[in-house]
């Protein structure tokens, strides 16, 4: 019999040798992403290549200063940083150039597989035709799978903020052109003021043409949008949905229809959707039995990259090599890749993780 947890005494704090030796193992450990936005994955490598393109921007083109333009007061402060680089993508090659340097960014983290949320309506609206766009996407994603060995797959995600106006641009665009590395179609933008089921029709007729529905919810407003996101847009997994921990029957019913979460903690301190790590709600989930996959958001502009949420999982689940290994494959089984695609990744996690453990 296993003694109670709480007769041995609280859990050994590790080392700082083993959280070295867990940083070493998840740097080098294949893994899939699943939420991670195109924009928000510029790094200031990118952000400044990209600033220097368009001088009237007020971006900083200094990487240094670039790291303090990156601090948040808050949700609505992010939105708003965020634009600015949005505002910087204006050409068909500016696209190309940001896809393709975030592939190389993902390969220098051993993120084999990444599900990519992309907001065609952005750059649309500043004038690059839907065509150049959906190829400027398409082009960079075969060079950078030839050269980094990194497979982008796209989640087209409707702006909230931006209305319905955007949400049949969005579904417009992905249904008519369709471009070959589509998957799945989502929501994004600020929650608040934006309420979910007003976007039923778009999820329905995307749902029909085969793409898998993945909407932000939770993230800065309660349950309820949760369900609003799994009752009206059909999502077969969800971003975030961190305010899921407040409601036991959604939790179970999460748990229940396997439906995975995409949980970004550094991202939910970031923005103060949750106000410390000690107290956000990734160990409910998983006690709850909830498919938890782990991913980075917005990385540079919060400060983190995938293998650093790995490391903040670990410590909020008290994770071993092992463990780690587990959520890795979570991401796997969660994402939208076939069968055999996720077999061979699973594989690679296993035989990695086998040939660390050894002796
Ligand atoms: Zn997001």
């Amino acid at each position: 019999m296993i003694p109670d947890r709480d007769a041995l005494g609280p859990p050994p704090v590790p080392g700082k040798e083993i959280v070295k030796d867990l940083h070493a193992f998840i740097a080098g450990l294949p893994k899939a992403e699943l939420h991670v936005h195109h924009v928000g994955s510029a790094s200031p490598r990118i952000v400044s290549a990209l600033a220097a393109r368009h001088p009237d921007s007020d971006v900083p083109t200094d990487p240094e200063a670039l790291v303090d333009y990156f601090s948040f007061t808050d949700f609505a402060h992010f939105i708003q940083v965020y634009l600015s680089v949005v505002d910087l993508v204006r050409t068909a090659d500016d696209v190309r150039l940001l896809t393709y340097e975030i592939a190389r960014d993902m390969a220098r983290q051993n993120i084999r597989y990444a599900e990519l949320t992309v907001t065609p309506y952005s750059s649309t609206r500043r004038g690059i035709s839907d065509r150049a766009f959906v190829d400027a996407i398409e082009d960079a994603s075969i060079a950078a799978e030839a050269d980094f060995g990194t497979v982008l797959r796209w989640c087209f995600d409707i702006p909230g903020e931006a209305g319905l106006e955007s949400a049949e641009e969005t579904t417009r665009i992905a249904l008519d052109l369709r471009p070959e590395g589509l998957v799945s179609f989502g929501l994004g933008g600020p929650e608040i003021g934006v309420p979910r089921p007003q976007f039923k029709p778009y999820f329905d007729r995307a749902v029909a043409a085969g793409l898998h529905s993945v909407p932000h919810a939770g993230e800065t407003t309660g349950p309820q949008t949760v369900w609003d996101a799994l009752t009206e847009l059909r999502a077969e997994r969800v971003g975030h949905g961190t305010s899921a921990a407040q409601d036991p029957k959604l939790l179970a019913y999460l748990a229940e229809h396997r439906i995975p979460l995409e949980v970004c903690p550094t991202s939910n301190i970031a923005t103060r959707a949750v106000s410390s790590l000690a107290e956000h709600p990734i160990k409910q989930m998983v006690a709850a039995g909830v498919l938890v996959t782990v991913n980075s958001d917005d990385p540079p502009m919060f400060g983190t990259d995938l293998n650093n949420e790995y490391l903040v999982a670990a410590e909020l689940l008290d994770l071993d090599e092992s463990g780690v290994a587990a959520l890795a494959k979570n991401a796997v089984d969660a994402s939208f890749l076939d069968a055999a695609g996720k077999a061979k990744l699973n594989a690679e996690i296993d035989a990695y993780t086998m040939s660390w453990l050894a002796p």
